[in-house]
């Protein structure tokens, strides 16, 4: 079982940033998990960490139930996948992708076989004998996965494997990824500041900010259920709405109408509203309900589906719509929620509220 367990884990640099500040985690055997957030917020440094690349200041990383927090990264088990690939310009792919097995001075024969099996498992079947300059963005990548799998590591960590490549490649590629990891079952970290990527690809996600875990939880988990602000507006391809409100009887006050709410808060309560522009629903015939009206103010293609901004009483809400449903500009509409889908945050301190 080779499972990955944090505790208390702080990274601090020479010039006294705190990239890694007080972090638990655990990864479970097998899995992929994915470390996600904004530029700066630390996850190359975890990453990093539990490679062995920075040294812990405080805490212990566990790997595999053995404490390697003070264990020189050759020695961890770890292969590690970096961003630029890394891989050596002067060898061909072959050489390349069993250069660990040669440090460790594994009989050329066996090598070989290994080169050839690797390859074809990441469709790199005729291009052994190539070099790196000699392959396309993606090709490259799966060199550099290759040279990671062949070295036999319990722990599989990526350091945005699918940054370098074009929009196109990019989706091919994590398809690719996400079966390779299914069919290795290798527990894989990897990090991305791509909140669609790490919904797409992950089993669970840990969202950081400035060194800390925000939430920790599936892909439907962060994506339904935000724990804060902070997460709502980072997880979702479009963002979720926040708007203030007042809780009332019948549910919450916001925007000039009133949505149901299953929170139970106390009436006259000032909180931060939270509903995603995918769970409103909107309709343009008689208002029936709690709800918003507001009146079409721009309306977005995004392929299948429309984003809609409607006016709410002075307040922009975005509307997810079929794109045959959506209503032309300056039309009367009512907007309708579920209530376990209206979230209430704190207004001071962004946390959800039960
Ligand atoms: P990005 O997505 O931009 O790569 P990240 O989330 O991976 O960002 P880190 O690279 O881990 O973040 O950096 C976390 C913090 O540590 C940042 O404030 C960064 O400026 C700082 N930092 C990173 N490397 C060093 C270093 N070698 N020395 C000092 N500070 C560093």
């Amino acid at each position: 079982m080779a499972g990955i367990d944090i505790e208390g884990l702080a990274t601090v640099y020479p010039n006294g940033v705190r990239a890694v500040d007080g972090l638990d985690l655990h990864v479970a055997d097998g899995e992929f998990f994915a470390l996600l957030g904004p530029s700066g917020c630390g996850k190359t440094t975890l990453l990093r960490t539990i490679a062995g690349l920075e040294s812990a200041s405080e805490g212990t990383v566990r790997i595999d139930s053995v404490d390697v927090t003070r264990t020189e990264p050759g020695k961890r088990g770890v292969a590690m996948v970096f961003q630029d690939y890394a891989l050596f310009p002067h060898m061909n792919v072959a050489e390349n992708i069993t250069y660990p097995l040669k440090v460790r001075r594994v009989a050329a024969a066996t090598r070989a076989e290994t080169a050839e099996r690797t390859a074809g498992e990441l469709s790199l079947n005729g291009l052994l004998e190539r070099r790196p300059g000699q392959l396309s963005g993606g090709q490259q990548q799966r060199v550099a996965l290759a040279r990671a799998i062949a070295s036999q590591g319990k722990v599989l960590l990526l350091d945005e494997p699918l940054s370098n490549l074009d929009a196109r490649l990019r989706l091919e590629a994590r398809t690719f990824l996400k079966k390779l990891q299914r069919d290795l079952g290798i527990t894989t970290v990897f990090v991305t500041h791509d909140q669609a990527e790490a919904l797409a690809l992950a089993d669970r996600i840990a969202v950081m900010e400035s060194g800390k875990l925000r939430q920790l939880g599936t892909p439907r988990e962060v994506f339904a259920r935000p724990v804060n602000t902070f997460v709502a507006n980072f997880i979702g391809s479009t963002p979720m709405n926040l708007l203030p409100g007042v809780v009332s009887s019948s549910g919450v006050s916001a925007a000039g109408g009133t949505l149901p709410a299953a929170a139970s808060i106390p009436s006259g309560a000032e909180v931060t509203v939270g509903i995603r522009p995918e769970y409103l629903t909107l309709s343009t015939g008689d208002a029936i309900g709690p709800g918003l009206r507001g009146t079409v103010v721009v309306a977005e293609n995004l392929g299948v589906q429309s984003l809609v901004s409607v006016d709410c009483d002075g307040t922009l809400i975005g509307v997810t719509v079929p794109e045959e449903q959506e209503p032309s500009v300056g039309k009367p509409v009512f907007l309708t929620a579920p209530p376990d889908r209206v979230l209430l945050y704190d207004r001071e301190s962004g946390e959800l509220l039960a």
